[in-house]
């Protein structure tokens, strides 16, 4: 029997590099005195991102939240954007801060926005579309883009879950007019806050560089009514020192996944995600849908078994954004219109999943949900 209020493991822990070689790097910037705007720790950390996302144009940021308004205003996006409700809440709050209006839009099996009921959504001031690619299950990319093209649609992927996400070994970032990254602390890759902003061209990155700092364009010229959006020399030193670990902790995240995966195979009203052939997956999320009416255990009880067994799951995404108060009155909140979303909502429960999770833990979580 587990002692009182002992936690034995939450949903996530980040990734951290090893302290011994934090220090040489704080050593460094107490030497310099340099703490940020764009100091030698934030270009070096921006090129090796890019390297390792092969990808040609990102701008890194604070966190995950600013480069979505930044996009969105480097575009001079207003009027609607079509969205989905089943995300983390920043991706509409974005579409708020620049005075658009988000307009939720149904999901499919993944948790992503369903590329059928975009169409439906669109009038005449459909400006954009911000898909997210949730848990790093890539969107249906090249059906969203053929609808944008007819349409005239910006499209910004919310691309908070996909650090070093690929298809057939190009980077899911590709895709779209922008992507974001989140570097939170409870995302695979990590710079405590941070996160990037990914474009197409040399120009765009220099517009969105000029946008993360208030708007200067030099000295004294200042082109739109920026943001402080600029990572710190600390994060950066971080983040470049993380670069060097996180295919190790990517690989032991798949180990959990996989003893997940065999041990729930054959629990009956339990279902989960599988690998995708042609994909390269992070493993920063391992959700399971529990069917109430099949497992004979409603999704809840389940969830509050895990946690009096010192297991903290948590239920991404639930509630959905659309109930969400500053959302609830929207039209395209109105639950029938989200049929899909509403269900996965109330089935989801993300499990424990996290480089150094001990596999004895992974085993009793699943042993928990076998024997209800
Ligand atoms: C984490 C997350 C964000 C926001 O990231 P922050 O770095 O916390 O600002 C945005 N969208 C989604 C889908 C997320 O999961």
């Amino acid at each position: 029997m587990k002692l009182d209020n002992v936690i034995y493991a939450t949903v996530t822990r980040p990734s951290m590099p090893p302290l011994s070689e934090f220090i040489s790097f704080l050593e460094t910037i107490w030497e310099s005195k340099v703490l940020t705007n764009n100091g030698v720790y934030h270009q070096q950390f921006e090129k090796e991102l890019g390297e390792r996302l092969k990808i040609k144009h990102l701008s890194i940021f604070t966190n995950g939240t600013l480069p979505l308004t930044t996009a969105l205003q480097s575009m001079r996006i207003t009027g609607e954007v079509i969205t989905t409700p089943y995300s983390f809440v920043a991706t509409a709050h974005a579409i708020h801060w620049v005075g658009a209006v988000p307009v939720f839009v149904d999901v499919d099996d993944f948790g992503n926005i369903s590329t059928r009921k975009i169409e439906q959504a669109i009038t005449p001031r459909t400006t954009a579309i911000m898909p997210v690619h949730c848990y790093g299950n890539p969107c249906d990319f090249n059906g969203i883009q053929e609808i944008a093209d007819r349409y005239g649609l910006k499209v910004i992927y919310d691309a908070a879950h996909c650090f070093g996400v690929e298809i057939n070994g190009k980077s899911i970032l590709e895709f779209g007019d922008m992507a974001t990254l989140s570097f939170h602390a409870t995302k695979t890759f990590n710079t405590l806050e941070g996160g990037a902003l990914v474009c197409r061209d040399s120009a765009t990155k220099t517009r969105v560089d000029y946008l993360k700092n208030f708007g200067f364009a030099g000295e004294t010229k200042i082109v739109m009514p920026g943001i402080n959006g600029k990572m710190d020399e600390f994060r950066a030193a971080f983040g470049v020192l993380l670069l060097r670990h996180i295919d190790g902790e990517i690989a032991k995240r798949k180990k959990i996944a996989e003893i997940y995966r065999e041990s729930l195979d054959r629990v009956e009203g339990i279902s989960f995600f599988h690998d995708i052939e042609d994909i390269k997956h992070n493993y920063g999320y391992f959700p399971i849908f529990v069917s109430e009416k099949r497992y004979g255990m409603s999704r809840d009880s389940l969830y509050e078994k895990l946690k009096a067994n010192g297991f903290h799951a948590r239920r991404y995404f639930h509630p959905l954004i659309s109930d969400f108060l500053p959302y609830r009155g929207l039209p395209s909140s109105n639950k029938k219109n989200l049929p899909n979303a509403v269900k996965i909502s109330e089935e989801v429960i993300c499990l424990p999943i996290y480089a150094d999770l001990q596999k004895d833990y992974v085993e009793r979580i699943a042993e928990i949900i076998q024997l209800k």
